[in-house]
């Protein structure tokens, strides 16, 4: 592998200039996640100090000197791991988002600083389609054989993996399958799934252009909210869909996939009307819709976070 720090040319005149590194870096990281797909799961941990803004461009913020996908596995099962999360959450730390069930009014603590650090989502810079669909049905096939969370494995139909474009630009996040997803296998289809096509269609979305999936794959009984240990146990999916999706917008739908994706416990109002940041992916939280379905009153606070999401991506909308 080239020293990346100085780059020399065949004169042996050394160019370190951003542009170039930057170029590096995206050529670096594009060889990177293909061994990543291809199975690769470790790099030698001994870049010195001279490399440490390139590799601080391959991977995400909160990772050390590792490819984007330092293989954890949620089921810790010995199962390849395809395009891994690079940091999948400990127990504690998920335990510090508190489950919810779309009550979005309690938290009064001031927003978290919104730090949104450029990236470039253009085609060239992302792992190939081809690759993005072979690493998500590698990993759909794994979440069907989980039984981490016995009570909720005992009881579904099926696992609801998720549905849309590999290469979507925006992903929704919801909460977790109800009866109707739970019997077709698909995230939102029952009734707050007719609510998100009406959604989706105002905004001019289609859902083969977008991707939709939820924070736990199972069913909960009853329709209950995901229990700590289950958004513990389920979550590193998710984190692993998006790792290989690469979207470019998140929207999260809810209080559960707000708190857990961006690691908070503010209320959904606090979160709201304002963009965050994960993983280089820009993060919209609005109300879920089967909260809409209870309060059809916030129905116009969706529409204008919408309208930010939207205007943010470049779509144009009529108010
Ligand atoms: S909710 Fe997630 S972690 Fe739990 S059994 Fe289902 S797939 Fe596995």
């Amino acid at each position: 592998m080239p020293e990346v720090g100085n780059l020399s040319n065949n004169q042996g005149e050394t160019d370190s200039s951003p542009l170039n590194q930057a170029h590096l870096a995206k050529l670096l990281e594009q060889h990177l996640r293909s061994l990543q797909v291809a199975g690769l799961t470790h790099l030698p941990k001994n870049l010195d100090e001279s490399n440490l803004d390139l590799s601080q461009l391959l991977t995400s913020p909160d990772t050390t000197a590792s490819l984007p996908a330092t293989a954890t596995n949620p089921d810790n099962s010995s199962t390849k791991n395809y395009a891994a999360p690079q940091h999948t959450r400990s127990a504690n730390e998920i335990n510090e988002a508190p489950q919810s069930n779309y009550n979005e009014t309690t938290n009064n603590a001031p927003a978290t600083p919104t730090i949104i650090p450029p990236t470039d989502f253009s085609e060239s810079n992302r792992l190939p389609l081809e690759q993005r669909q072979a690493a998500l049905n590698v990993l759909q096939s794994e979440i069907s054989q989980c039984t981490k969370c016995s009570d909720l494995a005992g009881q579904r139909t099926q696992t609801v993996f998720g549905v849309g474009a590999p290469n979507a630009r925006l992903v929704f996040v919801g909460e977790a399958p109800g009866a109707d997803e739970d019997r077709i296998g698909e995230p939102f289809v029952g009734e707050a799934g007719k609510l998100l096509d009406k959604i989706l269609t105002a905004c001019k979305l289609e859902r083969e252009n977008i991707f939709i999936l939820n924070t736990i794959k199972c069913r909960p009984p009853q329709n209950r909210n995901p229990s700590q240990n289950e958004l513990s146990n389920c979550w590193g999916y998710a984190e692993r869909q998006l790792e290989i999706i690469q979207p470019e917008f998140i929207c999260c739908l809810g209080s559960v996939a707000a708190r857990t994706l961006l690691k908070t416990t503010q209320s959904l109002g606090k979160l709201r009307k304002q963009f965050h940041s994960y993983r280089g992916s820009r993060v919209l939280v609005t109300y879920h819709p089967a909260y809409l379905l209870r309060t059809p009153s916030a129905k116009r606070h969706v529409w204008e976070d919408m309208k930010m999401l939207m205007k943010e991506m470049g779509v144009e909308l009529s108010n």
